[in-house]
């Protein structure tokens, strides 16, 4: 839709020509801040001539510029010891988009628009990923991507503040993953995003329960846990009211289907 608060759109070289104010928005594929009015923004200042590289593999692990495309994701293949990097597809197919968003959309405004059924955010939480933030005027400073994401559209972002990338560990890469993912309606937005990682030796089982809650929960066990253990620690650590609720499911119908997701990726992965 056409903005007609817009009076200025800035593309910068180098995020030190910004002057940041109110009223600046950052811009990266634009997917939805171009679906909806956006009464408080009246210049657009956009990501894409920082041309930063969208993906940098190092033994380390993967670098994921804010600004890579999904598109880029999808087609992303990794060395074969990386065993997490089909997880991107299946992720990737979990997030309702038409064409224009899969070639637009990027993974950065997918965390930052901080949806509990950002299907990045669910990705980059199950892999461990750490996203760099680079305050106005200060230090870049370094947050895991499940404490990014603080609750429905909502995170960890100081005004102005920009998200510069996510790093997903080698370590976590290398791991076995299972995913499961329901919504209420044929390819309807998702209900329960549900990933399990575990170590080769199947020691250190991490859950993350994502969509079905308002940000993502991660439950961590030293080995994979039995279905009854399992059960019991989403319950412990998910009371009736920490279930997201909203028109693609009821809290209580998310939370049966988290429960039922999760014993098949964990017996999936046992
Ligand atoms: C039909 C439709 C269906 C959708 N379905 C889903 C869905 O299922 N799940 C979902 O999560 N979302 C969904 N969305 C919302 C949105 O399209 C996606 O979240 C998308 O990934 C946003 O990415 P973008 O690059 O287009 O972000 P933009 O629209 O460019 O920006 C989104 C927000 O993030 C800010 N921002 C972007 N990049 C940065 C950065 N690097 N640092 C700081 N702030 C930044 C922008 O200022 C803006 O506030 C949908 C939108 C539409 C129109």
């Amino acid at each position: 839709m056409n903005l007609n608060t817009i009076v200025e759109v800035k593309r910068p070289g180098s995020v030190e020509e910004v002057d940041w104010r109110d009223g600046h928005a950052w811009l990266a594929g634009g997917t939805w801040l171009f679906s909806e009015p956006q009464i408080a923004t009246d210049t657009l200042v956009d990501l894409e001539r920082l041309g930063w590289p969208a993906l940098t593999a190092t033994p380390a692990g993967l670098e994921i510029a804010a600004t890579c495309r999904i598109v880029e994701l999808h087609d992303f293949e990794g060395p074969p010891e990386w065993r997490a990097v089909p997880l991107f597809r299946q992720c990737i197919d979990a997030f309702l988009m038409s064409f224009k968003i899969w070639n637009a959309a990027t993974v950065g405004g997918n965390l930052c628009m901080s949806l509990p059924a950002g299907a990045m955010i669910s990705l980059t939480a199950a892999l461990e990923g750490v996203c760099t933030l680079w305050p106005r005027g200060g230090e870049p400073r370094n947050v895991p991507v499940v404490d990014f994401v603080t609750g429905n559209h909502r995170n960890v972002l100081q005004k102005g503040e920009l998200l510069r990338s996510i790093h997903l560990p080698a370590s976590a890469l290398a791991r076995r993953t299972a995913m499961r993912q329901v919504s209420l309606t044929h390819l309807g937005r998702s209900a329960a995003l549900i990933i399990a990682t575990v170590g080769a030796d199947g020691t250190d089982f991490l859950l993350t329960i994502s969509a079905a809650t308002p940000r993502p929960v991660h439950l961590r066990f030293a080995k994979t846990p039995s279905a009854v253990e399992l059960c019991e620690a989403i319950d412990e650590r998910l009371p009736a009211d920490a279930w997201f609720e909203d028109v693609h499911g009821s809290a209580p119908y998310k939370r049966h289907v988290t429960r039922y997701l999760a014993e098949q990726i964990r017996a999936e992965l046992a």
